[in-house]
């Protein structure tokens, strides 16, 4: 009789877990939009582009993201994509669910822009969720491997569009690079000592980038 009992507790024990399991399941996929790790048809590409940057080129969307964010947009933080990909090759880079990593943004080497992750969703890019949460995250492509991963001209001025792009539609008056996490212009290698992501060459320029936008941003 004991033993009986002890089958039937284990028994009850495990749908209780399969239940919960399956409760998260659902609630994670209710929370995903349908728009979400598929090709878009052209009024949807256009829905998605009217509540995000005007500048986007290029929309895929990415599941490795959190639906919503939990906090209201404040920061800016700049990555480098360790390398030269089409918004194309990033998009399926960032569609693979195992790779757990995102941007809201990306611009190719040509100066495109492509949007992965809605500004109302957070990305997972900064290696830091808090972060992510209040910033809008942006990759730029290099057009040198290494070294100081240098990036285009024009990917850089595209950068810049961007930045005041974000800050205006997102009311962030100016942008503040302090150098470390107390701004609201941020890098990914200051939370984590892993990456120097987005390398020197973007580093050494940031305080010029805030600067410029700051100055676009005061002429209204
Ligand atoms: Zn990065």
């Amino acid at each position: 009789m004991k033993e009986f009992c002890g089958v039937w507790l284990l028994l009850a024990g495990f749908c209780a877990a399969a239940a919960a399991v399956l409760t998260l399941c659902l609630t994670a996929r209710a929370q995903m939009p349908d728009t979400v790790g598929r090709t878009l048809t052209e009024e949807e590409r256009a829905g998605i582009v009217e509540r995000n940057s005007p500048l986007t080129g290029y929309v895929y969307l990415s599941p490795n993201a959190d639906f919503p964010r939990e906090d209201t947009i404040q920061k800016v933080t700049i990555h480098h994509m360790a390398g030269d990909l089409t918004l194309e090759d990033l998009g399926a880079s960032f569609a693979q669910r195992d790779r757990r990593a995102s941007a809201n943004y990306a611009i190719d080497g040509a100066g495109r822009v492509g949007l992965y992750v809605e500004e109302c969703n957070r990305a997972w890019t900064s290696s830091n969720p808090a972060n992510d949460s209040l910033a809008v995250t942006i990759e730029v492509a290099n057009d040198e491997i290494g070294g100081e991963w240098h990036v285009s001209d024009a990917a850089y001025e595209t950068l810049l569009d961007l930045c005041e792009d974000v800050c205006r539609r997102n009311g962030i008056e100016a942008l503040r690079y302090t150098g470390d996490e107390t701004g609201n212009l941020t890098l990914h290698s200051m939370f984590s000592s892993d990456t120097e992501c987005p390398g020197p060459y973007l580093t050494g320029r940031m305080e010029e980038i805030a600067a410029e936008v700051n100055s676009r941003l005061s002429r209204g």
